[in-house]
């Protein structure tokens, strides 16, 4: 460490945790969400800076070597990286979190830390804990990466008395627990520490394979949470009290984002955990047994710009089609023609729409759609009996009526926005295919339903143009 230098270190975490604090206030909302970011990086900057200063360490080019390597690998990823690959991003992005907690953990009980006596005990626990949370989110964390990314099956994978085994492992693990402190001063610890790792490994792999895909969005705050309480775990094994403060500041805010989202959904926290929501993973042809009956009716762009003229009152429903087409900026387009016309335009945001929390909320900032136009499901789910043409834009599980009308639909209770309450509901989207939870969607086949099919993108372009014509003739 620099000589003198531990009482600018500790101002400067004190600082850091401060903006911290201020950019997960600013990211709440979407007119604060740059300053958020903004402080998010300066306290990171100044966390790195004093954390580099503070080092106990003699080898600094070993440490800036590697936070060039890491820094410039997570540049090109950041940079590379499509809007719709973001979830996965952040999937991979904490299993990193959960690598590093096993790593140190590991280090830190081979390296022989000194502690002081007394301080032995907790500090073993400190250790064999940190690596179980890192462990667990490690390989949770890669199996959602490959759930969301469709590497692996969104349909839960649901073993005969799984809660009887997760019981089970957690017997074991804390068991190993006891023979790792008993142990670890006379050299045995290092057996019981390897083989919960690999329970812990196991544990997570089998916790996130067994949930199903419509539960998704829970399980990404939940790891989320889960890479906070790695980092925090991380912290207590480093003496580190920013990375201490700042893993919780993560793992709580996870923890409410899980609540909320379980909110959203009307499901229980355990039984999410415990897994089966939602059949499979997306876009799979529909299930002769499950598919509904009727036909349904075609539009195409002039008809679908005649009856949004015709209307008083437009809500846009957006979903991840919308995300996958990059269509934002043209619905932006066409939100501003139609208010220009007079016509009321309004976007409804489900809180799981898209991939991950808040994906429409920045989708449609990035094309700059005024936030005041802009509702969440409960502020305007009650007003679509009045509404004359909702524009359904790739959104699918979200607006699938068998949520509230199916009591056996494997999302019933889920809130849904109710689109098919309206006039007259236009849905894009390429085929007949299902969406993310892997649900037939009786929405299509409703008599007040139209479908565009098409990309998205390509259908708005051609739905804009149509206004355009019938505007100037
Ligand atoms: P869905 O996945 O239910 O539906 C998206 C629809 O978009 C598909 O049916 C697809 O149909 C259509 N689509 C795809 N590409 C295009 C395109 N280029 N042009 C037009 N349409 C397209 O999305 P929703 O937003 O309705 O619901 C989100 C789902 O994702 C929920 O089940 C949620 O639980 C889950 N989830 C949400 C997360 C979150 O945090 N928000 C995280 C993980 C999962 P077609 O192929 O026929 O075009």
């Amino acid at each position: 460490m620099i000589p003198g230098i531990e009482g600018i270190v500790t101002v400067s975490y004190i600082g850091a945790t401060i903006l911290f604090i201020l950019a997960l206030g600013g990211l709440s909302n979407p007119e604060t969400a740059r300053r958020g970011n903004l402080y998010g990086i300066i306290g990171m900057s100044l966390a790195l800076v004093a954390a580099i200063a503070g080092a106990v360490t003699a080898n600094y080019a070993l440490l800036i070597a590697s936070l060039v390597i890491g820094g410039s690998i997570g540049l090109v990823l950041a940079q590379r990286v499509r809007m719709t690959q973001m979830p996965e991003l952040v999937a991979i992005l904490h299993s990193l979190v959960g690598l590093a907690a096993v790593l140190v953990g590991f280090a830190n009980f081979l390296g022989h830390s000194v502690v002081r006596p007394e301080e032995v005990s907790i500090h073993l626990i400190e250790t064999y804990v940190g690596i179980l949370i890192g462990a667990v989110t490690l390989s949770g964390s890669v199996i959602a990466f490959g759930k969301l990314s469709g590497k692996i099956s969104g349909k839960p994978l649901i073993l005969p008395a799984r809660h009887a085994l997760n019981l089970l492992l957690l017997a074991v693990v804390i068991w190993f627990g006891y023979q790792f402190v008993a142990h670890a001063e006379s050299g045995g610890g290092l057996m019981p520490l390897l083989i919960m790792t690999g329970i812990a490994l196991l544990f997570g792999i089998h916790m996130v394979m067994a949930i199903g895909g419509a539960d998704m969005p829970v399980v990404i705050s939940m790891l989320n949470s889960y890479s906070g309480w790695a980092a925090s775990a991380t912290g207590f094994m480093l003496n580190n009290d920013l990375l201490i403060v700042t893993g919780a500041l993560v793992g709580s805010s996870g923890a409410i984002l899980s609540y909320i989202m379980c909110r959203a959904m009307n499901r229980k926290f355990l039984s999410v955990i415990a897994g089966g929501f939602g059949t499979d993973g997306g876009g799979a042809a529909p299930t002769a047994s499950a598919e509904p009956q009727g036909e349904v009716q075609s539009v195409d762009a002039a008809e679908t710009a005649a009856l949004l003229l015709d209307a008083k009152d437009v809500v846009i429903v957006p979903g991840y089609g919308m995300a996958v087409a990059q269509a934002q900026h043209v619905v932006n387009d066409i939100t501003k023609f139609l208010r220009e016309k007079h016509i009321k335009v309004r976007f409804a945001i489900h809180p799981v729409a898209g991939r991950m929390p808040g994906h429409m909320n920045v989708l449609l900032a990035e094309a700059k759609v005024p936030y005041d136009i802009v509702f969440e499901m409960d502020e305007i789910n009650e007003d679509f009996p009045d509404v004359d043409v909702s524009v359904v834009i790739g959104a699918n599980d979200i607006v699938n009526p068998s949520a509230e009308e199916d009591a056996n639909s494997p999302i019933a209770g889920m809130p849904v926005l109710q689109v098919w309450k309206g006039k007259t509901t236009i849905v894009l989207k390429r085929s007949m295919a299902t969406g993310y939870a892997g649900v037939e969607n009786p929405l299509f086949f409703k008599d007040n339903t139209r479908m565009l099919f098409g990309d998205a993108k390509k259908s708005l372009d051609a739905v804009l143009k149509a206004l355009r014509d019938t505007a100037s003739r």
